[in-house]
């Protein structure tokens, strides 16, 4: 297996080196702040909420405080979960034509009763900040460049990159692979060059193409999925996954703490981290992993937009 060289990020905890998120993300703040004041324009994303979960409010919560750090615009949403899907359709549209909107996302999850996939359709591909759109998803695909990286995988990139973990010609094991989350990391990854198997619900032995991986990849949406049968020593294992449990039904001493804490609640990973940290050679812990390097993709999209917005 190739030796995965780690650099001055690098947090070792008893051996294993933490691919810490909350460094990175805040590491990019003067970079974003910077882009901001040199294009002469404020970015601003619009973020539209549909009911009042606990853990949506906390997240649109982190993404509000970064914006105001960076000096990016930021308006907010919410909708009671009885609107019907026209009259947030319409909302879109407005947010679509609005020439002070740089970017609209759609807070997920969404009541079931939404055709989710039509919501997030409505967004104009030129303001899709989270790269979701079906419209972006072709041309993520075709690897046309105007297309824009999905906040969450160009997330996971810059976090494997930000601890110099190179993907190119590396065997990489996605589970997980909703439309959202897992296919579009999949289809980044095998871009930059690695060799990858990705796992769903009907795989077979999803443990030992787990192990076989040199990087591990997991977006399955199941509290502590991944346990020791799952890895091997030397891996990488980048943890995707944010499930919210009543506290206390999993003990585990966290490398961090929840920046924003939701009542009774407590976040925690696809990974069983304490039992894996043991093993692999590196693991990006929950929360403070990808959460805030999501956060951080999601503002390099926003900027991005609003540059070509502004020839
Ligand atoms: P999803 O339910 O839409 O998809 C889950 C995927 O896992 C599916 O492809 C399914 O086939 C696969 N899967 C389920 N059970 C499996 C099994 N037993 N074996 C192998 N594969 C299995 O979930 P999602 O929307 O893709 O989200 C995945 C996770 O990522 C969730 O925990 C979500 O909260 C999290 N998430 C994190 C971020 C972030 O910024 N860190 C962003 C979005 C989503």
């Amino acid at each position: 297996m190739a030796r995965i060289h780690f650099n001055d990020n690098e947090i070792k905890s008893e051996g294993v080196t933490i691919l810490n998120g909350r460094v990175l993300r805040d590491q990019g703040v003067d970079r974003l702040k910077t882009a901001i004041v040199q294009s002469g324009r404020k970015p601003t994303l619009a973020i539209i909420q549909v009911g009042d979960l606990a853990e949506s409010k906390a997240y649109i919560e982190q993404k509000r405080k970064f914006a105001e750090k960076i000096g990016a615009g930021f308006f907010h949403t919410q909708f009671p979960n009885d609107v019907s899907q026209a009259d947030l359709e319409n909302a879109i549209e407005k947010l679509n034509v609005d020439p002070g909107i740089h970017g609209i996302i759609v807070q997920l999850p969404i009541p079931e009763s939404f055709n989710k996939q039509k919501v997030i359709d409505t967004i104009s591909v030129s303001k899709d900040t989270d790269g979701l759109t079906s419209e972006n998803k072709k041309l993520l695909e075709s690897g046309n460049s105007k297309a824009v990286i999905p906040a969450t995988a160009r997330g996971v990139l810059s976090l494997l990159r930000g601890y110099d973990v190179s993907v190119s010609g590396k065997k990489v094991t996605v589970i997980g692979r909703s439309a959202l989350v897992g296919a579009p990391i999949a289809t980044l990854l095998a871009r930059e060059g690695a060799e990858v198997t990705v796992c769903h619900r009907e795989t077979n032995n999803v443990p030992e193409k787990s192990r076989n991986a040199e990087i591990l990849i997991v977006a399955v949406g199941h509290p502590h999925f991944v346990t020791v049968e799952y890895v091997s020593k030397g891996q990488v294992v980048v943890d995707v996954g944010i499930n919210s449990v009543a506290s206390s039904t999993f003990k585990q001493e966290s490398v961090e703490k929840l920046e924003y804490e939701i009542p009774k609640r407590q976040l925690v990973g696809d990974v069983d981290f304490e039992a894996v940290k043991n093993i692999v050679a590196a693991i990006s812990p929950v929360p403070g992993g990808v959460g805030p390097m999501t956060v951080l993709s999601l503002f390099e999209n926003l900027i991005e937009a609003a540059a070509v917005d502004n020839r």
